[in-house]
Formats: C-alpha cells, sequence, structure tokens
C-alpha cells in the first residue's frame, strides 16, 4: 500500500506533511504536493498534519479519488522531492475551502509554476 495525496491539497500545498515524514517521501509540483510510492512506509504520521485532510491510506480512496493513485505514482517520477516545510502558496487559504480543483492541478515543475489566480475566478457553475 501507500499513502495518497488527494484534490484538497490542491493550490493549498501547506507542506505541514513534509516535516513528520521519516522516509522523505514527498515530492513537490507548482501547486501540489504527492507522494512516491516507492518510498511510502504507511507510517500514517502525515495524515493529521494536513489541515485540509488531503492525505489518506490508498486503501481509504473512494472511487472518485482513485485517479489521485495513479497521479501521485506518475507525478513523484517527474517532481523533485521536498524535505521540509515552507510558507504555502499566498492565497492557499482562499483556495483550502474549495471543491473541485482537479482542472487547476499544475503537471509541470515547479519552476514552470503558472500565475496564482483568486477563487473568486472560478466559475462552480460553468
Ligand atoms: S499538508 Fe496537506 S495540503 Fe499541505 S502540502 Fe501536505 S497534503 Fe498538501
Ligand atoms: S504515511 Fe508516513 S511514510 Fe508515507 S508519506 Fe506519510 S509520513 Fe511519509
Amino acid at each position: 500500500m501507500t499513502h495518497v495525496v488527494t484534490e484538497a491539497c490542491i493550490r493549498c500545498k501547506y507542506t505541514d506533511c513534509v516535516d513528520v515524514c521519516p522516509v522523505d517521501a514527498f515530492r513537490e509540483g507548482p501547486n501540489f504536493l504527492v507522494i512516491d510510492p516507492g518510498e511510502c512506509i504507511d507510517c500514517t504520521l502525515c495524515i493529521p498534519e494536513c489541515p485540509v485532510d488531503a492525505i489518506l491510506p490508498e486503501d481509504d480512496l473512494s472511487e472518485a479519488q482513485r485517479e489521485y493513485a495513479v497521479l501521485n505514482a506518475e507525478l513523484a517520477k517527474a517532481w523533485p522531492s521536498i524535505v521540509a516545510s515552507h510558507a504555502p502558496l499566498p492565497d492557499a487559504d482562499a483556495w483550502a475551502g474549495v471543491g473541485e480543483k482537479r482542472q487547476w492541478l499544475e503537471s509541470g515543475t515547479p519552476a514552470a509554476a503558472g500565475t496564482p489566480s483568486s477563487p473568486s475566478t472560478h466559475r462552480e457553475d460553468s
């Protein structure tokens, strides 16, 4: 098994989870973190650290969340390791409660991060 970072992390990236991981399993993208399934030892320490409950054991993923197991595994191969927490994205608090953020996931490298935009630009009903 492994643990998986899910949709709630997108555009928040508080990074509190990173400091407790004993095996440095987290990888960092422009606006999302993932867990490398080849490194995670399922210690569960990161779960309570995440303020938006984005981290789940793989076996507890809902059907809708299953794509995040694939995304974590794929993106972990491309993104660099992150081993210490840093300041969250500037508008993290505004994005923390936003649902259906999958469309905002940037799969490039951190250096290719796009310009942050406010959740108010996101039309939920479009
Ligand atoms: S603490 Fe949660 S929201 Fe923050 S980077 Fe980790 S998984 Fe993402
Ligand atoms: S479950 Fe443990 S080993 Fe896996 S990512 Fe979280 S802190 Fe790291």
